[in-house]
């Protein structure tokens, strides 16, 4: 079943509502959150199971999958990713409009998982920031909705001016993304 969204912190009186914009916007697109499921083995299998009418991941009614980065906000990574996509993924994540927001989906893409070998990048965390890792191998799709959950969080507390912070910069330089 749907619920309503939880209203942020404000002043509630008869017949109105205030709260600061900062609030108003980060509830506006943490419960319009547009997924690009970058998906290459198992773990997406499990992203499938999350979307089937089991888990439904559309109780959120923000599940609109978008397969193109400019028309997507939170990059979903699933799977094993070789060293040779990772330029492939770093395209992806930069066609991207800000603001936008990663979780790394099992323990592949956290960490390179059980492959500790020359072809297989040790964690997305690489190439790309990331803001939730979510563990497992594969993990269930309850994990992967707290995850999103996870993210939602973080985008209803992000601050407006964050993306322009001079820390924001910098962690994007030392991934060498402008
Ligand atoms: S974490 Fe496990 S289930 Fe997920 S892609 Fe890697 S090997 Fe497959």
């Amino acid at each position: 079943m749907a619920n309503m969204a939880e209203m942020p912190e404000g002043y509630a009186g008869e017949g109105f509502f205030a709260t600061s914009l900062s609030k108003a916007v980060g509830l506006a697109r943490a419960n319009s959150l547009w997924p690009l499921p970058f998906a290459t083995s198992c773990c997406g299998i499990e992203f499938m199971a999350t979307m089937g009418s089991n888990y439904d991941l559309a109780r959120f009614g923000m599940e609109r999958l978008s397969f193109s980065p400019r028309q997507s906000d939170l990059l979903m990574v699933m799977g094993t990713i070789s060293k040779k996509m990772g330029p492939v993924l770093k395209q992806v994540y930069t066609q991207m409009a800000e603001p936008k927001w990663v979780i790394a989906v099992g323990a592949c893409a956290s960490s390179g998982g059980i492959f500790d070998t020359y072809s297989v990048l040790q964690g997305i965390d690489k190439v790309i920031p990331v803001d939730v890792y979510v563990p497992g191998c594969p993990p269930r799709p309850e994990q992967i909705i707290d995850g999103i959950m996870k993210i939602q969080e973080l985008v209803k507390n992000e601050p407006l001016r964050r993306r322009y912070s001079p820390e924001y910069q910098h962690l994007l330089e030392k991934y060498q993304i402008s």
